[in-house]
């Protein structure tokens, strides 16, 4: 029997952690999108895998106008943009673009949404998206986890919605752009990853709204991600050649892999290029 795919990818159940704030949990709970309200209009962060049934759902939660953004631009966030006829992205979207093409990208033929040559909206650092009593503030994102995150900041309700640059699972900062032809330095993609950390920490929050494995977030995590670069400078953070995830396991490029832990912050990255910095302070 053939898997429902609309089964596994587009089946949405959504909650409300503020009266005017919907996590959209899909994925059996491993993977959200947002859903933003405002006095006239609201705004939906993330696309999802493109099952092309995203819009109408979130329809029936809001009857305001919806403004779309990706948190950056991977297949599992941003697939689904062709639902819409347009949609706000990091300058950066088209270096990570080839993703959605990768064997890892989506199961569903995106070209048959209904707006495949759909608008994309490139919205950067102090852009702000007025949603009628409520403002949320683009941040620029220097590249760890990918090459077009973006942060949404939420300063009056506390919340940061960070994409998947920060998360409780483990933060996947191999290179996962499927494009030859982007930038990946290991020391670089470490140090931006510590600075975006300690951006977040310099702002107040209540919540850390992240895209997997649980949300919200403790800011103790970002302490441990800030922790985990230090050590891997000087050689104390745990390495282990085991992944435990069973999806990245199907990854081509699984061994070449390793998870490395401190406290309770993890990643997965080359083991090769992580070994050329490790325990080395510059
Ligand atoms: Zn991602």
């Amino acid at each position: 029997m053939e898997p429902d795919l609309i089964e596994i990818f587009g089946s949405y159940m959504p909650y409300k952690i503020t009266d005017d704030t919907w996590v959209i949990s899909f994925m059996n709970g491993s993977e959200y999108m947002y859903l933003l309200e405002g006095n006239e209009k609201a705004l939906l962060l993330d696309t999802g895998y493109g099952a092309g049934n995203l819009r109408a759902f979130v329809e029936r939660l809001t009857d305001k106008p919806i403004l779309v953004a990706n948190t950056h631009y991977h297949p599992d966030h941003s697939a689904g943009n062709g639902e819409f006829e347009e949609v706000m992205v990091s300058e950066n979207w088209e270096m990570d673009a080839p993703s959605l093409e990768s064997p890892q990208g989506t199961p569903f033929d995106i070209s048959r949404l209904p707006n495949p040559d759909y608008k994309k909206a490139v919205i950067g650092d102090g852009d702000l998206i007025d949603l009628g009593n409520r403002v949320i503030k683009v941040l620029d994102v220097a590249p760890a986890h990918c090459n077009s995150s973006l942060f949404f900041y939420d300063e009056k309700s506390e919340m940061i919605f960070v994409g998947d640059e920060f998360e409780a699972g483990q933060v996947n900062l191999f290179d996962n752009s499927n494009n030859p032809d982007a930038p990946y330095d290991v020391r670089q993609r470490l140090d931006n990853f510590k600075e975006n950390a300690l951006k977040i920490k310099s702002l107040r929050t209540r919540y850390i709204l992240p895209n997997h494995n649980g949300t919200p977030i403790a800011e103790c995590y970002l302490d441990d991600f800030i922790g985990l670069v230090d050590g891997i400078y000087s050689g104390e953070s745990k390495i282990e050649d085991k992944l435990n995830h069973k999806y990245i396991e199907m990854d081509p490029k699984a061994p070449t892999l390793c998870r490395v832990r401190y406290g309770n912050a993890s990643i997965f990255i080359n083991k090769e290029l992580l070994m050329s910095v490790y325990g080395k302070r510059d």
